[in-house]
């Protein structure tokens, strides 16, 4: 399934041209045009989810697999010392792009990536009250 408004579903089917690092029958993995650091890649299904919210199970899992080997692989590739694996979801957590994605962002070290952020307290209140509805 395509959304025929939405870039990355152009960008996927190779109708709009990208840095190819890999592709197969359900996704293309490209470079991101705003790099958080060297060789920071995406990897886009071919067909349209919004995000992890609406995503089919077996398309999730083999994103999964894929990033596995994207990362071993371009871990060779570049020498970088480390990832991380970023997915977005709605734009209050990031996301600006409305076709689900995962950001494969090597790590250097002392590289300055910030994905950092202030580390609270979980409180007895909250856990008991998360824990609670969570049942
Ligand atoms: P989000 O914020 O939705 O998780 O991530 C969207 C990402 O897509 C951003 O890192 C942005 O740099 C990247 N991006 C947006 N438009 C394009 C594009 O046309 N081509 C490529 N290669 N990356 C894009
Ligand atoms: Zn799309």
């Amino acid at each position: 399934m395509r959304d025929k408004d939405c870039i990355f579903c152009k960008i996927a089917a190779g109708e709009i041209p990208s840095a190819t690092l890999y592709e197969d029958e359900d996704f293309r993995v490209i470079l991101d045009l705003g790099p958080a650091s060297k060789g920071h890649a995406l990897i886009l299904p071919k067909d349209h989810f919004r995000n992890l919210y609406d995503i089919d199970e077996e398309v999730l899992a083999k994103a999964m697999v894929l990033a596995k080997k994207m990362v071993k692989k371009m871990t060779d590739v570049l020498g970088c010392d480390g990832y991380n694996i970023v997915q977005n979801n709605e734009e209050c957590a990031g996301q600006t792009v409305f076709h689900f994605h995962m950001h494969l962002i090597p790590r250097y070290k002392d590289d300055q990536v910030g994905l950092e952020w202030k580390v609270g307290e979980l409180t007895e209140e909250v856990k008991n009250e998360i824990l609670e509805k969570m049942k």
